[in-house]
């Protein structure tokens, strides 16, 4: 089967699903290639067996890391992408994530944009997903052209009470950017029920700001836009002076289908990107496409994250817990000459996904069971930039399977801020020693394979020696090839990813439709 279009997207996440939905009203004939499904509605959505324990939405993908061992990465092959099961905090990167910092184990370097390039596509991503906040409230946040379209999501009390004493220990806490359909002043009319199965759960009832619910289903009818499902591209051919792509494989329902556009994007995440990039070698591009400066999948990061379970002796009733953010160490300080990273609040912890951890949770206070546990945990997730090293890449094999070779940078910076939250509890009546490292969320038995922030791997600079992409995210090699996932990425920064991949999209969608006018 051929059919050509305007434009073909591969995958529908942050990054495709936002293209697409930036494109719809140009008119313009879109295709949208997605290899996963919708996710289905269903009560697993919301329980923490199938969806933590089980793996119920984890891709069945096998992968190997550096030394060839086989994991399953925690990707999700769905409509919406990886934002289908994602924690909605939509952060923007600091302004000076887009300069160069120095960092203990070496450089992040310079984006090709600055922070004011990128700030009117943060406000529109923003309204877009409807993200919750308070702009001013964060010291590092950089400056707004407009506030935030929604207010924070407040505080329940005994995170309110933590902001508190945070506040009077000297910290600046504030109110975490929040994509949730929260309608705190109508309650009634709230899609949101503010419940405790966010972080990491699927929304059973589509209050999620997800790629699948605020890009890609509006579309659906549309005349110029075809979505198609269970579609995994597979390979992209070329003409023979290699310039442009002439084809898009895929693969569905076992049967091989070829389809063309003036234009394609990739946005497969990260990692898939790289392989469909690698996997489209030919004798115009013998090293992968687009990889003539043999970029292509280098520069792989995911940050330094510690998921951390605090214990006090009341217990914490909060429900939607994801409210909360500390900056305090986002730059380096007086004690310390190098970043350490962002502390924020991450889903409320329960019994049934802390199971796996049970010998070392219950080790805090002997005589609790782990509902006790559970029920006084105050849960944390840190965040510390790693460092895009060229050796920790992507690689495909003869079978065209993905290899992950990657090796940890900043362990000292993540060390030190894990030490510092230890410290700045003991303003809010959690004692340090009641403080443990837990694996949930995205923490697997093998580290590599907890891969939800992943960027890197085609990142865009002005120079075709040391990057896959131009600024306006198209290949240097090639006329008609552009790259829109997190694969952009030259650094990550600390704060989470998908607001800027989201914002990128925007700022490239702007562009494309300038270019087919
Ligand atoms: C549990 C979890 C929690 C997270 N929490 C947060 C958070 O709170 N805040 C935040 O900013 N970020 C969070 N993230 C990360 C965020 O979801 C990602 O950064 C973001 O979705 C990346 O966007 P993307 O477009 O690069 O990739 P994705 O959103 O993953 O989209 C890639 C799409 O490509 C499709 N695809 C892959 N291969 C192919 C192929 N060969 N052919 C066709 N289609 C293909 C996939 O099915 C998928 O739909 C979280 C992620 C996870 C997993
Ligand atoms: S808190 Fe709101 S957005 Fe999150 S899962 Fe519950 S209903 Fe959905």
């Amino acid at each position: 089967m051929t059919e050509d279009y305007d434009v073909i997207i591969i995958g529908s996440g942050a990054g495709g699903g936002t293209l697409a939905h930036s494109l719809a009203d140009s008119g313009k004939r879109i295709l949208l290639l997605e290899r996963g499904d919708f996710l289905a509605r269903e009560m697993d959505n919301w329980d923490p067996k199938p969806v933590f324990v089980e793996g119920r939405y984890i891709s069945k993908d096998t992968w190997y890391d550096g030394d060839g061992n086989p994991f399953q990465p925690q990707v999700h092959y769905f409509v919406g992408g990886a934002t289908k099961l994602y924690g909605a905090a939509l952060y923007r990167l600091r302004p000076a994530d887009f300069g160069e910092i120095k960092h203990v184990d070496g450089i992040s370097p310079a984006w090709p944009l600055s922070y004011e390039d990128f700030e009117p596509w943060y406000s529109k991503a923003e309204h877009m997903y409807q993200v919750h906040g308070n702009g001013g409230e964060d010291p590092t946040e950089g400056p707004r052209s407009e506030p935030y379209p929604w207010p924070a999501v407040s505080h329940e009390p005994r995170i309110q009470q933590i902001s508190d004493d945070l506040a009077k220990g000297g910290y600046h806490p504030f109110h975490a950017p929040c994509g949730i359909m929260l309608n705190e002043a109508e309650r009634a009319r709230s899609t949101c029920i503010r419940c405790t199965w966010c972080d990491g759960y699927p929304c059973l009832v589509h209050a999620k700001s997800d790629a699948d619910v605020i890009a890609v289903r509006p579309l659906l009818g549309r005349p110029n836009v075809t979505l198609v499902t269970g579609a995994e591209v597979t390979r992209l051919e070329t003409d023979s002076s290699g310039r442009t792509v002439t084809g898009v494989v895929v693969s569905r329902d076992g049967e091989r289908e070829v389809y063309t556009a003036d234009i394609v994007v990739v946005s497969a995440g990260a990692a898939n990107s790289a392989k469909i990039l690698l996997n489209s070698a030919s004798d115009a591009h013998p090293g992968g496409l687009a990889n003539g400066s043999d970029q292509v999948g280098r520069n792989y990061m995911f940050h330094n994250c510690k998921a951390v379970v605090a214990l006090c002796t009341e217990p914490n009733d909060t429900v939607f817990q994801k409210t909360l953010g500390i900056n305090d160490f986002y730059f380096p300080t007086k004690d310390y000459a190098y970043p350490m990273g962002n502390i924020q609040m991450i889903g409320k912890s329960n019994a049934e996904a802390m199971r796996g951890e049970k010998p070392k949770l219950t080790k805090l206070s002997p005589e609790w069971t782990l509902s006790d546990v559970a029920k006084h945990a105050v849960d944390f997730w840190l965040t510390t930039e790693d460092l895009p090293k060229p050796e920790n890449r992507v690689t495909t094999d003869a079978d065209g399977n993905v290899h992950l070779a990657y090796e940890m940078s900043n362990d000292d910076e993540a060390f030190r801020l894990y030490g510092e939250l230890r410290k700045i509890l003991n303003h809010t009546g959690m004692a340090e020693h009641h403080v443990l490292r837990k694996n949930f969320y995205m923490d697997m038995d093998i580290p590599v394979a907890g891969c939800a922030h992943q960027a890197g791997t085609c990142r865009f600079g002005a120079d075709p020696a040391t990057s896959v992409l131009d600024a306006n995210c198209k290949a240097h090699e090639l006329d008609n090839l552009y790259v829109v996932d997190t694969s952009f990425f030259p650094s990550i920064g600390a704060v989470n990813p998908a607001l800027t991949a989201m914002a990128n999209a925007l700022r490239v969608g702007d562009h494309l439709q300038e270019r087919l006018a």
